[in-house]
């Protein structure tokens, strides 16, 4: 009887053990699981062009959500003429700290085009608004790489850029008078 009682006392011990060691293991797998989680965002993407106005290209590329510095996107449109589109994205925080984000094509008057060209691009149709007192277009282009500028649409980037020149030298006519 005592040896029967032995047997089935190391029984439910050993299952116990058992038990208890996947729990263990159970809870270290979790442990490893919150470092890599995924982010919520909202991206601010508007459609680089000639026209796009101030706020909107200042806004561009912007993020918001919980871990970002501002929570909530702006209502849009931000002015008349905003073509700005609230795009939700979603990243690991593996991303974040690689200081990788999910590859995106950003919108223009040029078709698709790289996160590299469009932040040219934005840099320079900017520069174009704020200096719009500036005579000569050329003065203005060489303060910036285009050659950084991917060969495919380097030379309409840049005519985007001269369209967008004229439209603000004509814009500060028409104000002075
Ligand atoms: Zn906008």
């Amino acid at each position: 009887m005592l040896k029967l009682f032995i047997a089935v006392f190391s029984v439910a011990l050993l299952y116990w053990l058992w038990n208890k060691k996947k729990q263990i293991f159970y809870s270290r797998n979790n442990k490893v699981d919150p470092f890599i989680t995924t982010i919520e965002a909202i991206e601010l993407q508007t459609i680089l062009a000639w026209d796009t106005p101030r706020s909107c290209l200042e806004s561009h590329g912007i993020r918001y959500g919980k871990q970002f510095k501002i929570k909530n996107p702006p209502k849009l449109p931000h002015v008349a003429g905003c073509r700005c589109e609230a795009i939700k994205l979603f990243y690991t925080s593996d991303d974040v700290f690689q200081g990788t984000s999910p590859t995106l094509t950003h919108k223009s008057e040029l078709g698709d085009i790289s996160a590299k060209d469009a932040l040219l691009l934005k840099n320079i149709l900017l520069k174009i608004i704020d200096d719009s007192e500036s005579d000569s277009f050329s003065d203005l282009i060489e303060q910036f790489e285009t050659n950084s500028f991917s060969a495919e649409i380097r030379s309409k980037a840049i005519s985007l850029a001269k369209h967008a020149f004229a439209a603000a030298k004509t814009n500060n006519r028409n104000n002075k008078s």
